[in-house]
């Protein structure tokens, strides 16, 4: 039986770790975290759960191929399924703009804030529901498709294509402009800062929504990951926690070895690294094995950003039941100094459907603010001072708390601060580059990505997880990690086994 030793047990590492064991594979995950799950993952504070992850789960839906993918790698099973009514809801003064799951009543919502703006609500809404055919391709990767299979994939983005090429050419800020009424502009325009961002981060996710393909599994992010950790165990897979891989031996074109921090070392036939691309390229490859892809998208953060975030934990005595899961709402002056643009709105995602996240009759809050390349930098220097860091983040952490307080001035005394994750806490934990929660973001200039993790110049070691599709996530994150060991059997001559 030949062995793969699997670096990452994040949700590509038990992907991979899962087909491994259906096709055949002896295999073995080595994480260097104490736990499964790499960024879809959750954490306990003071009484409290913290969803560190799942905002949306593209593949939710019922009988569409990704969501059976989901559930061979047991990620859904018996899991209930959480379907807000709105994707966000945007305060503008007195206007509140929902982006609401029904589109007919998106629509109507928005037409009756702003009639004037009839032409764009409706294109607008209309490309939306083009994307509704959209259905995640799972089957092959492309570099494994034949021709006949090929032209199928093209044809069946006939309608998906011309949206996201119309909006990839638009930045969400000159999209933004569209709309005549500052209330929709504001709406839009604060999915991200001002840049070159494109407007496919606007278009796709309300896509996947609206088509009700994307929804929230109960439990939350930690719990889905635990799932498959056990999927991946009873089917005789290992797994080896915080064993970190720090360096490999290399004969010839062939990794022979793999060594861990801890001591230890492994021997196999193939090596999985599912792992930020750069945590293969540079550490355990020492940069002797360069990608042309994923350098020129290194050596330009301008059109190649990096995003990470300030996450914010919040426990409030009460509960939000009227208030929207999503809500974005205006502050005044927030004082978070690395920014170098003001921060005008906040959002807030809360959990008050999730009864085991906190004590009975209280709710938790998360606030999630990004952070792109020059406030990255700033964190990078400031983690060099532990005190100054720690006092930072909780600087942070209570001026949103105030912020709060001022938006719902009725929970006042009733608040407490949980927990603030940095960029640096994203990069300490799962060894993410600069942070980073996910792939490149799309801009104007940047270009797609599609790599199949091959390692020019090594036969026996890929990468695998959301850096070869960028911008990523989760559904990313699974697919490679399929990818990958489809791959295998294609090279051992098996036929690959997806039940
Ligand atoms: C706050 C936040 C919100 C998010 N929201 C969503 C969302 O709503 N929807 C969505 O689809 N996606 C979301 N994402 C993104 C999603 O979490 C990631 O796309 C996905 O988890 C990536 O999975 P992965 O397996 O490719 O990589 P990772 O999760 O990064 O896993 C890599 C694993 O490798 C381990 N590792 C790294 N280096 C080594 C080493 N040298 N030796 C051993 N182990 C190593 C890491 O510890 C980690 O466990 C969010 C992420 C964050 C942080």
């Amino acid at each position: 039986m030949k062995k793969v030793v699997i670096i990452g047990g994040g949700i590509a590492g038990l992907t991979a770790g899962i087909f491994a064991q259906k096709n055949g594979f002896d295999s073995l995950i080595l994480e260097k975290h104490h736990t499964l799950g790499g960024e879809c993952t959750g954490w306990d504070r003071q009484g409290y759960h913290i969803d560190g992850c799942i905002h949306w789960l593209v593949g939710t839906k019922e009988g569409t191929p990704i969501r059976d993918l989901w559930e061979t790698v047991g990620a859904l099973d018996g899991v209930e399924i959480y379907e807000p009514e709105s994707f966000m809801a945007v305060e503008y003064e007195d206007v509140t703009v929902h982006f609401y799951r029904d589109l007919e009543r998106l629509k109507d919502s928005w037409l009756e804030i702003s009639p004037e703006d009839k032409d764009i609500i409706e294109e607008f809404c209309n490309d939306i529901k083009k994307l509704h055919t959209f259905s995640v391709p799972v089957g092959k990767p492309f570099d494994l498709m034949n021709l006949f299979e090929k032209i199928k994939y093209m044809f069946s983005m006939k309608d998906v294509g011309p949206i996201m090429n119309k909006y990839s050419k638009i930045s969400v800020q000159d999209f933004a402009k569209k709309f005549k009424h500052p209330a929709l502009r504001t709406a839009i325009s604060s999915f991200l800062p001002e840049g070159d961002y494109s407007a496919v981060s606007v278009i796709f996710p309300l896509g996947t929504f609206t088509g009700g393909q994307s929804s929230i599994p109960l439990g939350g992010s930690k719990a889905l990951a635990m799932r498959m950790g056990e999927s991946y165990l009873s089917l005789g897979g290992k797994v080896e926690t915080s064993s970190e891989v720090v360096g490999v031996d290399i004969e010839g074109k062939s990794v022979r070895k793999i060594k861990c921090e801890n001591g230890k070392s492994y021997e196999a036939d193939y090596f999985i690294a599912a792992t930020d691309a750069n945590v293969l390229y540079e550490q355990l490859l020492e940069g002797e094995y360069p990608d042309r892809k994923f350098k020129k998208r290194y050596d330009n953060p301008k059109d190649y950003p990096l995003a990470s975030n300030i996450y914010i934990g919040i426990g409030y005595e009460g509960e939000m039941d009227n208030i929207p899961r999503t809500l974005r709402f205006p502050v005044e002056s927030l004082d978070i100094k690395q920014n170098k643009k003001p921060i005008k709105h906040l959002q807030m995602t809360h959990y008050g459907y999730e009864p085991n996240f906190a004590p009975e009759g209280h709710t938790v809050i998360t606030f999630a603010i990004n952070q792109f390349e020059p406030e990255l930098d700033w964190w990078e220097e400031l983690v060099k001072d532990t005190e100054a860091y720690n006092k930072e983040k909780k600087r942070i952490g209570m001026s949103i708390i105030n912020a709060l307080k001022i938006r719902f001035p009725d929970m006042q005394g009733k608040l407490k601060l949980l927990d603030v994750a940095s960029p640096q806490t994203y990069e300490r934990y799962c060894n993410a580059y600069r942070g980073a929660f996910m792939g490149f973001w799309p801009t104007l200039q940047g270009k797609e990505m599609q790599h199949n993790g091959n390692i020019k110049g090594l036969n026996n070691i890929f990468l695998s997880g959301q850096w070869l599709q960028p911008p990523g996530g989760l559904p990313t994150a699974l697919v490679t990690g399929k990818d990958s060991i489809m791959r295998l059997c294609k090279r051992e001559r098996k036929k690959f086994l997806s039940a």
